[in-house]
């Protein structure tokens, strides 16, 4: 088979970015862009500039909720680095508490994930939930530290927090030099250089000797750092416990087996907003994050035999991929975003949709990049493209090669937890909308539209009143159906009997699987204790444990 792709496997990550709202998501992604050379100006978040939330919805709220794909090109920072160019898919995370849903979809088509956390904070209530979902995605992750620039910045505690609030084996292979105003350059504890940025945007910086204030302290991290991966790696065991020189390339190699293997989250230091340590980080994304060959196969089902099949990347077996967002361009209509397991798709083929039991033609198919999109001819395993022209497939859905049915592993969709009455404006906009809510629930799994069989009225259901919020905005400016919506109600409220305003963290006990979410949600509790019901009820949700065996 020809074999035109760009970039080897090995050489092919495929990303998410995840954090509590507000950690500087937006703001990493940006820099990424922006040092990957895909765009040309460091336009700021929030003031309407921002490359990744290209909705004006997410713009006006200042939160991500598209989980779109954007692929950028990474050469390496320093001499020291990577010379040969990596191609880096990022899979959007959304950083909303309603959208929990949307980051467990990304999670299961990307490969290693970045956790962003706020230097002055620490982890956050968020971070734990996305961390939790990694978890049982058995995501490969690395922590970026940003913001240490602002006021509070504290790298140690917030390292120290990885360990005390998520239970994680995570240890600094940075430090950084000052904090807050006087936050100046970064030392790699690994190569034990101190580097400092020359120019105003930090394109290029200048390698020191350590400051000798830093000296003792370096000493101490990098054992501390050699000494945990010891712990996990027999190879650094060996040498340490022989006395043997330990070689970058030695800790290096060992660190990512440890963060494939799950055992080891290394943690970086930065500053997103004034430009330090994102270059460093994407070294670190291509030091330690896996390529699609480093992670466990993905699962299908072959409809024929009954039988598992393990999906490995390799472009000489037959088709097969995951359609893990459905979303509606203004430019070329319904985009499918596809995670290409393996074997390879050409623009203008067929595929079977396995999961809806149809063929369907690709009429093309495109890459996204930050600030323009390039159409492509053939996709090829263990790549991300959005193909045009896909009419039934919705997200979750399995498309694999005609002759070669396979049922992907696919991905659960909770119900949702509340749910509200909505009518259009104008009478006469009835069928307009119950149009655009049929186009929005083909997008989105967790939203539902339904009629009320003894009322007739349109009861619309989703994750959060947020979520319900921006359906209506959307229907608004994409649809042009103007709606009223009724006060929100929670699902299964039969259940209950008084009122519960509930914000936290729950484990779901039931199914075994040990999942986290993480819903705003107001529910009204009965007498015999509203917890099956609950749990049930929102699979994911949250509540205060407290809360769960008994409500007074
Ligand atoms: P997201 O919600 O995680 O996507 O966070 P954003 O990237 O939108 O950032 C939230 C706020 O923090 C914005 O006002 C940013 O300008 C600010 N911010 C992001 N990164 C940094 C940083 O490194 N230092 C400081 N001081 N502020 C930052």
């Amino acid at each position: 088979m020809a074999n035109k792709r760009e970039y080897p496997l090995n050489r092919t990550r495929n990303i998410g970015i995840m954090a509590h709202i507000d950690a500087g998501k937006t703001t990493t992604t940006e820099r990424i862009l922006y040092y990957t050379g895909k765009i040309h100006k460091i336009g700021e978040t929030h003031d309407g500039a921002s490359q990744m939330d290209f909705m004006d919805q997410e713009k006006e709220r200042g939160i991500t909720i598209q989980s779109a794909a954007t692929t950028a090109v990474w050469h390496g920072f320093h001499d020291q680095y990577a010379k040969e160019p990596y191609r880096v898919n990022i899979i959007d995370t959304p950083g909303h508490v309603d959208f929990t849903i949307e980051v467990e979809r990304s999670l299961r088509v990307l490969d290693g994930a970045v956790a962003v956390l706020d230097g002055a904070a620490g982890v956050e209530p968020q971070t734990e939930t996305v961390w939790r979902q990694a978890e049982t995605y058995q995501v490969p992750r690395i922590v970026f530290v940003n913001k240490m620039d602002k006021m509070g910045a504290d790298f140690q505690m917030s390292v120290d927090s990885i360990k005390s609030r998520l239970g994680a084996n995570a240890k600094a292979i940075q430090w950084p030099i000052g904090a807050e105003d006087d936050f100046e350059g970064i030392i790699d504890l690994i190569s034990k250089e101190a580097l400092f940025p020359v120019d105003e945007l930090g394109e290029k910086w200048e390698k020191h000797d350590i400051p000798a204030d830093y000296v003792d302290l370096v000493e101490e991290k990098y054992s501390e750092l050699v000494e945990a991966i010891a712990d996990v790696d027999d190879d650094i065991m060996d040498k340490y416990l022989g006395g043997e020189e330990i070689s970058e390339a030695d800790l290096k190699a060992a660190i990512r087996r440890a963060v494939l293997s799950l055992e080891f989250y290394p943690v970086l230091a930065g500053s997103a907003y004034k430009d330090k340590g994102v270059q460093m980080m994407l070294d670190a994304v291509v030091d330690y994050l896996p390529s699609p060959l480093d992670v466990k196969p993905y699962i299908a089902n072959d409809p024929d035999t009954d039988e598992e099949v393990d999906l490995i990347a390799d472009d000489d077996k037959p088709f097969a991929a995951l359609a893990f967002k459905v979303m509606t361009d203004p430019f070329v209509g319904r985009l499918t975003f596809l995670r290409v397991y393996t074997g390879t798709l050409e623009s203008g083929s067929y595929v079977l949709n396995t999961s809806k039991g149809k063929r369907e033609r690709v009429g093309r198919l495109l890459q996204m990049h930050a600030t323009n999109r390039t159409e492509i001819e053939e996709v090829f395993s263990g790549d991300i493209a959005a193909a045009i022209g896909l009419k039934d497939t919705t997200t979750g859905d399995s498309l694999t090669d005609v002759d070669h049915p396979l049922v992907l592993e696919s991905m659960e969709f909770p119900d949702p937890v509340i749910q509200l009455a909505i009518e259009p404006k104008t009478k006469a906009d009835q069928d307009k909308m119950s149009n655009a809510l049929q186009k929005l629930a083909e997008e989105d799994p967790s939203f539902r539209a339904e009629t009320n069989p003894e009322t007739g009225d349109t009861l619309i259901s989703g994750m959060g009143e947020l979520h319900l919020d921006i359906i209506v905005d959307r229907m608004k400016r994409e649809f042009n159906v103007e709606a009223n919506v009724g006060a929100p109600q929670v699902a299964y409220r039969e259940a209950f009997t008084q009122s519960v305003k509930a914000r936290g963290y729950f484990k779901r006990q039931s199914g075994g699987k040990g999942q986290y979410g993480d819903v705003w949600i107001e529910f009204t509790p009965n007498e015999e204790g509203a917890g099956f019901e609950f749990e049930d009820a929102i699979v994911g949700g949250v509540v205060p444990r407290e809360y769960i065996p008994s409500v007074e």
